[in-house]
C-alpha cells in the first residue's frame, strides 16, 4: 500500500456528505484523508470541522483558494446536480482530481466540457457510482455475463421513494427530476448488467396532482432497446413508499436483487436456476469508503478511474433522450453511445459499515 495519503476536501456539506462521505474517510486510511471542507454554513464547517478535526474550511466564495493553498489534491463534490459542472471545472483547471456524485451533471454538454476540463487539467475525474465497487451487484454481473441464467434477455428495476416537499431533487433549478436522481442507478444497472449500450429508448412521465411535483416529474416508466434485442424495463418515483430492486431474467434462469441500491443495511439476491431458488444476504458495507480507497489509487498509480467521465456521460444522455421521448411521445434513438470499460468483481471493495452520525442543519431527502 501507498504511504501517501490523498488529502480531499468535500465540497457541500449536505445530507450525503454528513451521514456518508466524512465517516467514510475513517475506513479509508489507508490512502485517503480529508484535509478541508468546502460550505455556505458557517454552523456546519465549525461543528464538522471540529468532529472531524479538519483544520481548512472555506465559504464557496473562497472555493478557488481552497484549490490553490495546498491542502488538498483531489475533491468529493457533494453538491447539488447543478453545480457539479463548475465546481469540477475550476477544480480541473487548478489542477485538482476531481469525484464527483452522480448524475455527472444536468446535460451531456455540460459532462463534455468537465471531462475536458479533466484532460486539459491532466487530472482524475470519477463519477461517484458506489455500487461499481459493492459485492451484490458485481457478483450479479458476474452471474448475468457467466451463462448460469442462460442468455439474458431482459432487466426490469422499480426504485422508488416519498421525497420531502422542498428537497434539491424536487427543485428544477437544481437538477432535480427522478430520472436524474434514481433513475440513474437504474440505467446504471441495466448497462453494467448488459455489459452494452442502449440503442433506443421511450419513457412515459407523470406529475399527479401532488403539490411537491410542481416543477418535476414525480414518476417516470422507461422502456429501453439494447444489442441482441434485449430489453430493459424501470420505474422510477418520487412519490412512493420504498422500493429498491431489479431482475435479471434469462432463458434459463433469473435474478432477483432486492434491496439493490441502498447504501445502508443489507442487499440481498434471490436465484432460480432449473426451478431451484438459493438466496444470498450481503451484509452493509461501507461503499463511500470503497470509492475514496479506490480513486485515491487511480491518483496515486496514475490508472484511469472506472466509473470514468464517459460513464457518467453516457447515463446523462441516456436521461436526456428519456425526457426528449416523454415530452414528444416518440422513441428517441441514440446514436454513437460506447463504453470499452465496464465495472467487473475485481474492483469490490469491503469495509465495515459506517455508524449514522449526529446532523448538522441538514434534512433528509425522504419522508
Ligand atoms: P442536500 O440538499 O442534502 O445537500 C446539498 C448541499 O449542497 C447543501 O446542503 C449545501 O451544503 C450545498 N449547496 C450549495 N449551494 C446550494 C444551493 N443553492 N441550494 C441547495 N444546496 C446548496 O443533497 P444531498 O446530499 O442529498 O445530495 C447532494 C448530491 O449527492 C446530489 O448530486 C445527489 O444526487 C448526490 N447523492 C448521492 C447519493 C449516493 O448514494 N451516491 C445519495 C444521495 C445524494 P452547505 O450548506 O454545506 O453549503
Amino acid at each position: 500500500m501507498p504511504k501517501h495519503r490523498i488529502r480531499y476536501a468535500v465540497v457541500g456539506l449536505g445530507h450525503i456528505a454528513q451521514v456518508a462521505v466524512l465517516p467514510a474517510f475513517a475506513h479509508a486510511r489507508e490512502n485517503s484523508e480529508v484535509t478541508a471542507l468546502v460550505s455556505g454554513n458557517a454552523a456546519k464547517l465549525k461543528a464538522l470541522g471540529k468532529r472531524y478535526g479538519i483544520a481548512h474550511t472555506y465559504s464557496y466564495q473562497a472555493y478557488d483558494r481552497c484549490l490553490r493553498e495546498g491542502h488538498v489534491d483531489a475533491v468529493y463534490i457533494a453538491l447539488p446536480n447543478s453545480m457539479h459542472c463548475e465546481y469540477a471545472i475550476r477544480a480541473a483547471r487548478a489542477g485538482i482530481h476531481v469525484l464527483c456524485e452522480k448524475p455527472m451533471a444536468v446535460t451531456t454538454s455540460e459532462c463534455e466540457r468537465m471531462t475536458q476540463a479533466a484532460r486539459q487539467g491532466r487530472v482524475k475525474l470519477m463519477i461517484a457510482y458506489r455500487l461499481h465497487f459493492e459485492r451484490a451487484n458485481m457478483t450479479a454481473v458476474q452471474l448475468a455475463r457467466s451463462g448460469q441464467l442462460g442468455s439474458v434477455r431482459f432487466f426490469n428495476s422499480v426504485f422508488t421513494m416519498q421525497v420531502r416537499a422542498g428537497d434539491i431533487r424536487v427543485k428544477r433549478k437544481y437538477g432535480g427530476g427522478s430520472l436524474y436522481d434514481i433513475g440513474v442507478y437504474c440505467i446504471n444497472a441495466a448497462r453494467y448488467l448488459f455489459g452494452e449500450e442502449p440503442l433506443e429508448v421511450s419513457a412515459f412521465a407523470a406529475r399527479g396532482t401532488d403539490r411537491r411535483f410542481k416543477e418535476v416529474d414525480e414518476m417516470t416508466g422507461a422502456l429501453l432497446r439494447f444489442p441482441q434485442d434485449r430489453l430493459a424495463t424501470f420505474l422510477c418515483s418520487f412519490g412512493a413508499t420504498d422500493v429498491s430492486a431489479y431482475e435479471v431474467v434469462g432463458t434459463k434462469g433469473r435474478l432477483r436483487v432486492e434491496p439493490a441500491y441502498e447504501y445502508v443495511g443489507e442487499l440481498k439476491q434471490q436465484i432460480t436456476i432449473g426451478g431451484k431458488t438459493r438466496e444470498r444476504s450481503f451484509p452493509g458495507r461501507d461503499q463511500f469508503a470503497a470509492e475514496l480507497i479506490y480513486f485515491s489509487d487511480c491518483i496515486l498509480n496514475n490508472r484511469v478511474p472506472e466509473p470514468s467521465g464517459e460513464e457518467g456521460l453516457n447515463d446523462v444522455r441516456i436521461i436526456e433522450a428519456l425526457y426528449k421521448s416523454a415530452d414528444s411521445g416518440r422513441p428517441v434513438i441514440l446514436k454513437d453511445l460506447r463504453q470499452k470499460r465496464r465495472a467487473t468483481p475485481k474492483q469490490i471493495i469491503s469495509r465495515p459499515p459506517v455508524k449514522k452520525p449526529k446532523l448538522v442543519q441538514v434534512k433528509s431527502p425522504s419522508l
